[in-house]
């Protein structure tokens, strides 16, 4: 093939990858359409890796092959983890998608400097100080995550002030270079800062706020690639870099808003700290239990169940048993319906994905705002594993951490019963009044065997 052919079968190849980047994104944002999405993406991935591969301007495939290999040696096994891991799956990737980037900015300027124009100088500078910042704190994130780490945010005074002038540095340094592309010794500190500040601006905030915090090195990341974009002149870089930057961004928004909390507020505010009440805990107050077969007894005479699912479903995989006990109840005629909390669980759409996956019916899964004025008419509420999203402290206590953020509002049901295998707190380290009302049943154990065995006693006891 000549080289102005080969040329254009790379530019439709990458306009072909583009317009699928973009219908994946579209497909993925709603359930029906999800799987598409997935298989979207993943074709225009491997058309945009065939389109580079053609490129002219490669002498020897040796070391692509090898990196090929080792990248799948690498992705196989990162994308058969378990879903509660996802968050950290993703920062991973993250990290190694901006390490990459940032990579690729410092061969380009060595390769190039003194002679780099202003523009691209510019854009080169956001690449890796946006790259490297995201490499160290998408890191710090899934550890935080995965807690290798601790989850706590680590803070002293004076912090903000220390962060954000490391950061001005990094940026003064940039600017130097731009103007003085010949400042070759001075390139490492625009890395190397980055790469401190990464760590430190994740240290500060708490393992709760990680997802969002993700969402939004997402966003960095996306932007990274974009700069990068400009820099190898890759028009498909520049759209799928402003694709993953902006639908990071969105998504961080969206989290925050369920969550009632600014930007300023996840970044800087310590979100998570155990509480002092809690860290104390030595007030034991009494609940009331009950057994798996006063459970039962108490949903078939139910006419009205809403199950609010949670993290704690997730973990121990209740979801199938959780399909059951919907069928044993539905079979007797009892009204069961699904609360879905826009956070519940560790990412969006969490509990959507594990209820679609044990084929629970879409028409019986009910957005937050549209389920909680049922509650009052509710005659059990069964919280399988959710703990944050139901706390009524977030109405009621103004110096609660989650004041302010919208909770199913489940204290209101006739009954409640909660499956968890302790007094623990969730995510937000954080006690829960609901537990200690009068209405509210305590069913002690994992969230699959409890229900498991309400299941049973429905079988046993009525054939
Ligand atoms: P949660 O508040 O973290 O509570 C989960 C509960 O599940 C825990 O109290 C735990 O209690 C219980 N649990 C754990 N393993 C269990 C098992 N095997 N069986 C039964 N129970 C088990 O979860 P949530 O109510 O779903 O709230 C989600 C939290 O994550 C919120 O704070 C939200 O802001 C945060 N978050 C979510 C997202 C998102 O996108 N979904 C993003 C950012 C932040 P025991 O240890 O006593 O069993």
């Amino acid at each position: 093939m000549t080289p102005l052919t080969s040329q254009t079968l790379i530019e439709v190849l990458y306009l072909i990858a583009s317009i699928l980047f973009i219908l994946s994104l579209k497909w993925l944002s709603s359930p029906s359409t999800a799987r598409h999405g997935v298989l979207a993406g993943e074709i225009g991935m491997v058309i945009a890796i065939g389109g580079t591969l053609l490129r002219h301007g490669i002498v020897d495939y040796k070391w692509i092959a090898i990196s090929l290999v080792l990248g799948t040696i690498v992705g196989v096994p990162l994308g058969m983890v378990q879903m509660t891991a996802v968050p950290q799956r993703t920062a991973l990737s993250h990290a190694f998608g901006a390490l990459c980037v940032t990579l690729v900015g410092t061969s380009e300027f060595y390769l190039r400097s003194p002679d780099v124009p202003r523009f691209t100088m510019s854009v080169l500078a956001i690449e890796v100080i946006l790259g490297s910042l995201t490499f160290t704190g998408s890191l710090m994130a899934a550890g935080k995550l995965q807690e290798v780490l601790p989850q706590r945010p680590i803070t002293y005074k004076g912090q903000n002030f220390v962060n954000l002038a490391l950061l001005a540095v990094a940026i003064a340094i940039a600017a130097y270079i731009v103007v003085n592309p010949a400042a070759r010794t001075l390139f490492p500190a625009m890395i190397g800062i980055p790469l401190v500040f990464g760590v430190l601006m994740i240290i500060p905030i708490g393992g709760a706020d990680m997802p969002t915090v993700i969402s939004l090195l997402n966003s960095y990341a996306g932007l990274s690639a974009a700069a990068m974009g400009f820099v190898l002149n890759s028009k498909l870089l520049i759209i799928a870099g402003a694709l993953d930057g902006s639908s990071g961004f969105i998504l961080s928004v969206i989290m925050s808003k369920a969550m009632n909390r600014s930007f300023t507020n996840v970044l800087f505010g310590a979100f998570g700290q155990v509480q002092p009440a809690a860290a104390a805990g030595q007030e034991v107050r009494a609940v009331r239990t009950a057994s798996a077969e006063e459970a039962a007894a108490i949903l078939s005479a139910a006419n009205k169940v809403v199950v609010v699912p949670g993290y704690g479903m997730a973990v121990a995989q209740a979801q199938h048993k959780v399909r059951e006990l919907y069928d044993a109840l539905t079979k007797r005629g009892v009204e069961v319906r699904f609360a879905i909390h826009p956070v519940a669980g560790r990412m969006p759409g969490h509990m959507n994905v594990l209820l679609a996956e044990a084929d629970i019916p879409y028409d019986a899964l009910v957005e937050m705002d549209d389920i909680n004025g049922d509650f009052p008419q509710t005659d059990v509420a069964l919280v399988v594993g959710a703990n944050d999203v139901t706390n009524p402290a977030a109405r009621t206590d103004p110096g609660s951490p989650i004041y302010g953020m919208p909770i199913l509002d489940v204290d209101k049901a006739r009954t409640v019963m909660v499956i968890k295998r302790s007094m623990s707190p969730g995510f937000a380290g954080i006690d829960n009044p609901l537990y200690y009302m009068d209405r509210t049943l305590m069913l002690f154990g994992d969230a699959k065997g409890f229900v498991n065995n309400i299941v049973r006693e429905f079988s046993g006891n009525h054939g």
